[in-house]
């Protein structure tokens, strides 16, 4: 457990939060400020920065909670899709230092919209980037 952490706090019962799901190792409750209804967060139990530093395992313990999840939101909640999202430092939104994945219902006509419509890439510009991941 970390210092400071509201989801180390949130974990160890020490912060209230709306739960919807735990197990031995991920807890699952609401976002205080959700997108749309039924907005919810899944954490590993063992503290981590983020997607950079979790721990694989736990990644995997997490990533399938989602799943759970998911099911429950299309079964219970009646949404019509979801989003699973990750923040991964500053750059990418991170604004809690406790990796988690957002499980968002997603419903037809909700208000949520891409912040940026993509457009095609040249294909030179994917081949060198993709040389430079390959490394
Ligand atoms: P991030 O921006 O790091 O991807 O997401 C952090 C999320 O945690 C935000 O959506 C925010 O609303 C949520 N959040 C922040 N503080 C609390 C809290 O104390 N309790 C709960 N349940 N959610 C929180
Ligand atoms: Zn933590």
């Amino acid at each position: 457990m970390a210092d400071d952490c509201i989801f180390c706090a949130i974990a160890a019962g020490d912060l209230p939060a709306e739960i919807v799901a735990e197990d031995e190792h991920t807890i699952s409750f609401m976002d205080i400020n959700p997108w749309t209804r039924g907005h919810a967060l899944v954490i590993p139990r063992r503290h981590s920065r983020n997607l950079y530093e979790v721990d694989e395992q736990d990644l995997g313990h997490t990533s399938a909670a989602a799943k759970r999840l998911a099911m429950q939101m299309r079964d219970r909640l009646g949404c019509d899709g979801v989003n699973v999202l990750n923040a991964c430092e500053q750059a990418a939104w991170q604004t809690v230092w406790h990796f988690h994945l957002h499980v968002i219902p997603r419903y037809d006509g909700d208000p949520l919209g891409l912040p940026t419509r993509p457009e095609p890439a040249e294909r030179e510009t994917l081949t060198t980037v993709a040389e430079k991941l390959r490394g």
